[in-house]
């Protein structure tokens, strides 16, 4: 722990000088006075930076808009930085209870055993991100049913659909849409009690209880809730009494109308170790999938995320990201982070060579073969030139350029003979092959730019 007033300590507050500074720089006196200036310093903890801020409500605009940014300037100034934690200044914390004094009220004239509950209650919600919200979401194809289903249930004043179950692959975005719900809610409806938690979570509150054969509390807690969700409920499966307790509470709130809102990695009727009877009690409500995402949706993900970086990284490599990194979104916002580190640190833009570099245990290439016609297609489509030009017998510099790249393609990604690929490019002669080979080797050492527009077919070719 670092000690206020020692000299590390001065050292941390020059720095956050400084890292005001650039923020000042880069979103202007207006913003800066509304939001950064307020924050101050508190301390420095084993690299863990906290500052404060006066309200609830500042806390979180600055974590969605700001907090990126300031780890991004500060990592700079400091690599030993390991994270940022912005708390609220003490002072201020009792005035902002997350009750209003009405339900205070409620709750003080209660006897003392609901009391005890209560609290209970009130702490076996899980924190929310406060990042994961609807306007943070970004909605195409794959996962619009899941978004529109989800809103509908924060913004409704009845249940629309019970349970709303929620299902896809790991990092699609089923945590962040539950998390937007309770955001919402608890906007629209501060009163409103809205639990949050993974089935792990609950499995663990649940055999708790049981231990101090408190079951019955366990129970009551549950069904005062007005929404309670459950995150990752595959995790349930096989615990039979977990599973059991879940079914009861489960019931009894659909019952009572309260909205439940589940989600899992497979659909209800696929998630094994389940009862049936569970299972299909899961699926009775509206079952909305978040698919696999979309080339378009990844690039929309990066796009927005990159505007909140505090350096900036270049269109093309967001489209290499986009082509490369196929599974989730938290890799993609993994690689977007490192690569913005890794650029305010050194100061330049990013390149590819420094990302495939950067990025080499994510994007273990996933090679496969390719052939000469694909070669010649992507090239084409990259230079916009005609298909047919890559056998033409034009020679001018826009056509026969692209032709030369697409035969030093062909001859580095397959295996086929310099005779061969000379025939494919319109009956051409082996010579002229090894000509545009090593024509375009040179090129490549000799222009940054024409090897970027080379590793770049490159990379989309094997991807
Ligand atoms: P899951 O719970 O399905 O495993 P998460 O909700 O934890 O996935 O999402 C992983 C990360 O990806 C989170 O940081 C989340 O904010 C982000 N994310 C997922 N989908 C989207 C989306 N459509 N738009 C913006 N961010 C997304
Ligand atoms: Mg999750």
């Amino acid at each position: 722990m670092v000690e206020a007033n020692s000299k590390d300590f001065t050292e941390i507050q020059a720095q956050w000088a400084t890292v005001r500074g650039r923020i000042r720089q880069k979103i202007g006196d207006a913003q800066f006075k509304s939001w950064i200036k307020i924050i101050s310093l508190k301390e420095c903890v084993d690299g863990k930076i906290i500052l404060s801020v006066p309200s609830a409500f500042i806390r979180t605009r600055i974590i969605e808009q700001y907090l990126d940014i300031i780890k991004s300037y500060w990592l700079v100034q400091n690599l030993k930085i390991n994270d940022i934690e912005i708390v609220i200044t003490e002072d201020n914390r009792s005035k902002i209870s997350t009750k209003s004094p009405s339900e205070i009220k409620k709750v003080e004239t209660k006897n003392k055993e609901y009391h005890k509950q209560d609290d209970i209650f009130n702490s076996i919600s899980s924190d929310l991100d406060t990042r994961f919200t609807f306007s943070n979401f970004i909605v195409g194809k794959p996962n619009e049913l899941a978004f529109a289903a989800a809103r509908r249930v924060a913004e409704s004043k009845d249940v629309p659909f019970n349970p709303l179950f929620l299902y896809g692959g790991v990092g699609l975005g089923k945590t962040h849409l539950m998390h937007a719900i309770a955001h919402e809610i608890k906007e629209r409806k501060p009163l409103r009690r809205v639990i949050y938690m993974s089935a792990e979570k609950f499995m663990y509150y649940f055999i708790k209880a049981l231990r101090f054969k408190n079951t019955v509390a366990f129970k009551e807690q549950f069904r005062n809730v007005d929404v309670l969700m459950i995150d990752d409920v595959q995790f349930i499966s096989g615990k039979d009494s977990t599973q059991e307790e879940f079914f009861h509470t489960f019931n009894a709130l659909i019952d009572q109308n309260k909205q439940l809102i589940i989600s899992a990695d497979k659909s209800p009727q696929d998630l094994e170790g389940i009862e049936e009877r569970m299972r299909s009690r899961l699926g009775w409500g509206l079952v909305a999938d978040i698919h696999p995402l979309t080339y378009e949706l990844r690039l929309g993900i990066l796009q927005a995320k990159e505007e909140k970086l505090a350096a900036s990284i270049p269109p093309n490599i967001l489209e290499f990201l986009a082509h490369k990194i196929t599974s989730n979104v938290r890799e993609l916002e993994g690689a977007l982070n490192r690569l913005s580190a890794f650029s305010s640190l050194v100061g330049r833009e990013i390149n590819l060579d420094m990302v495939q570099d950067l990025l080499k245990d994510l994007l273990k290439s996933s090679q496969r073969k390719v052939n000469i016609e694909e070669i010649q297609k992507k090239v084409s489509q990259h230079f916009n030139v005609k298909m047919s030009d890559m056998s033409s017998s034009r020679r001018s510099r826009t056509v026969a350029r692209p032709r030369q790249i697409a035969m030093y393609l062909s001859k580095n990604l397959t295996s086929r003979s310099l005779p061969e690929i000379g025939r494919r490019f319109g009956n051409r002669d082996h010579t002229t092959v090894i000509h545009a080979v090593k024509k375009v080797e040179e090129l490549r050492n000799k222009d940054d730019s024409f090897d970027e527009d080379v590793q770049l077919l490159i990379r989309m070719l094997e991807s």
